[in-house]
């Protein structure tokens, strides 16, 4: 559980990490093209449509970083995104983002869904610097079986994931309260997955703070320079000190 008193604090120091630069490293069609697991890696999975690109963009603050992602022939590959720190002179980033190629697009031919189902599956068993997943569920239809297919394959590959319901501003607060709570309740039914459910709208920014925290915390696992982190968590020393103080 994040303390409340740290968030404003985290949710800055988050924000300022997925502020650096954002760069389209390369397109994956097949294993063999992925980059040298030498960096900390996010995944973000959905069906076409659900608002992955949006969210991309909220998160790193872009109006345009997944737009590769859309280029025809790019959409059954995985999308490899850098974001670095300003005028870092180190030549690796911080961490990447990873645009999975979108399912449950209608009428797609078996052999691309097959092709798909394989690259992802080994993708999600054999990477050892995959940090994070993100599911994104659209919030104005909740689960779907094939979100639930998608779950059940993280399960399997042991990867353990976030749900992230998308487009909250759609919808009306009473009928978000009830899919977020029945996705919780599904999502309880999934060995790997996070009892919390993220609720973001990145048309209106609504949760896209807290879900940047809930990404990179705790950080030390990014590639975050040390003296960003030795500032930050002297910062929150200094909030306990002053609460001890105030109590
Ligand atoms: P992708 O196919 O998963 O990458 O989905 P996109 O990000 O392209 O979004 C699909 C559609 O949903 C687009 O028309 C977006 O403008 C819209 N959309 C995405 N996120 C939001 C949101 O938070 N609120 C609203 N109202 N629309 C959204």
């Amino acid at each position: 559980m994040i303390d409340p008193e740290d968030q404003p604090l985290r949710e800055a120091a988050a924000s300022k990490l997925f502020s650096g630069p954002v760069d389209f490293l390369l397109s994956a069609p097949q294993l063999q093209f992925l980059p040298e697991p030498l960096v900390p890696e996010i995944a973000f999975c959905g069906r076409s449509n659900v608002g992955k690109s949006s969210l991309l963009n909220a998160l790193t603050g872009r109006r345009a970083i997944a737009r590769a992602s859309v280029t025809p022939g790019r959409t059954q590959e995985l999308n490899f995104f850098d974001v670095g720190r300003p005028e870092d002179e180190d030549p690796l980033p911080l961490f990447r983002l990873v645009d999975m190629p979108g399912y449950g697009f209608a009428k797609a031919p078996v052999k691309v869904v097959e092709k798909w189902k394989s690259l992802v599956k080994s993708y999600l068993r054999g990477r050892q610097v995959l940090s994070r997943t993100l599911v994104l569920v659209d919030s104005r239809h909740g689960l779907k079986q094939v979100d639930r297919d998608m779950m059940t394959m993280l399960d399997e590959a042991a990867v353990s994931y976030r749900i992230v319901l998308t487009k909250t501003d759609k919808i009306k607060a009473s009928e978000l309260a009830a899919v977020a709570e029945k996705t919780a309740a599904e999502a309880k039914k999934h060995v790997a997955a996070y009892p919390d459910i993220h609720l973001t709208s990145a048309e209106k920014g609504m949760g896209i703070a807290a879900l940047r925290v809930a990404v990179l915390w705790p950080m030390p696992w990014v590639r975050a320079g040390r003296e960003e982190r030795a500032a930050f968590e002297g910062q929150i020393k200094q909030i306990h000190k002053r609460d001890r103080v105030g109590s």
